[in-house]
């Protein structure tokens, strides 16, 4: 299995593009939150397993669909990133349920904005990103949460890996 961190950078994202988003969440709330932390957000989101399995199934779908290799009517509602289609969403949201409202709420602000490197991804001429561009919102979403909890108490909304 590709370590979770690899497959990203593949996919043309780093740790710090997803951690810089979680910054822009929680600057306002938070003045003297660094980049470090919410690197360590990051990457505490990514060690859950059910996070990782939802990215495998993501990427997998983007990767099949650049390929062309997807049965239809699936390939050409992913080629057009159709507006309806709302698979991505509903997979991204496993991601920022883990850390309740707050990512929900922020999660829907990043779909809204798309910054940093979401607009990239969104870029069409970039590859097919239809599942990826919601999944790093997701992540992010779900780092700026557990930065808002607060380290103790954002424990205790960790799920045990299974
Ligand atoms: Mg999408």
């Amino acid at each position: 299995m590709i370590p979770i961190e690899k497959l990203l950078l593949q996919r043309g994202v780093k740790i710090t593009d997803i951690a810089e988003i979680a910054f822009l969440l929680q600057i306002k709330y938070n003045p003297v939150l660094t980049m470090e932390e919410c690197i360590v957000s990051v990457r505490t989101v990514l060690s859950k397993r059910e996070v990782q399995y939802a990215l495998y199934t993501g990427i997998a779908l983007d990767n099949l669909a650049e390929r062309k290799l997807l049965p239809e009517p699936l390939q050409s509602i992913m080629e057009s990133d159709e507006p309806l289609y709302g698979v991505d969403e509903t997979l991204a949201l496993g991601i920022t349920n883990v850390y309740g409202m707050i990512g929900l709420t922020s999660f829907g602000y990043l779909d809204k904005v798309k910054p940093a490197i979401l607009q990239q991804l969104n870029n069409k001429a970039n590859g097919i990103h239809v599942f990826l561009d919601d999944l790093v919102a997701g992540l992010a979403a779900a780092a700026s949460a557990r930065i808002a909890h607060g380290d103790a108490n954002a424990n205790q909304y960790d799920l045990p890996d299974c």
